[in-house]
């Protein structure tokens, strides 16, 4: 197998707290604060806050869900190879965050990393907009 296939190997390999934590941020779809992630999943019997970071941890490494730095919040990853670098647009009227992809940006990214001769780790970017919705209103 190739290593594009590890993704999907990776799916079965996540311990139980781990999926739990992925069900909750799947079934919400929007961005959730580690602190209503903890409350929502006691009731799963995940009490120990410790369980829950270590959860979310390892579920952004993996590229199975996201952090929003700028809100302090997670979300499920929408495409299926991030890695670790990752792009969203954030609605300053509604709070909407949508995971954007995009092939010139990720090129536009490595000019700017070769330009700079940044040593560069990974990367975030948060787009504060106007989403479609809101502007019609
Ligand atoms: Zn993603
Ligand atoms: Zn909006």
């Amino acid at each position: 197998m190739s290593s594009n296939h590890t993704h999907n190997k990776k799916n079965q390999t996540l311990t139980k707290n781990q999926r739990i934590v992925l069900n909750l941020l799947q079934d919400s779809g929007e961005p959730l604060k580690a602190y209503f992630i903890l409350d929502s999943l006691k009731k799963e019997g995940l009490s120990s806050p410790l369980q829950v970071y270590r959860a979310l941890d390892k579920l952004v490494e993996l590229g199975k869900i996201h952090k929003v730095e700028s809100l302090n919040s997670f979300i499920i990853c929408n495409n299926s190879n991030c890695a670790s670098n990752t792009a969203f647009t954030i609605c300053e009227r509604c709070g909407k965050v949508k995971e954007i992809k995009n092939n010139n940006l990720t090129e536009g990214v490595n000019e700017l990393v070769r330009e700079n001769k940044l040593n560069i780790t990974r990367y975030n970017l948060e787009f504060y907009v106007v989403c479609k919705s809101c502007k019609i209103n």
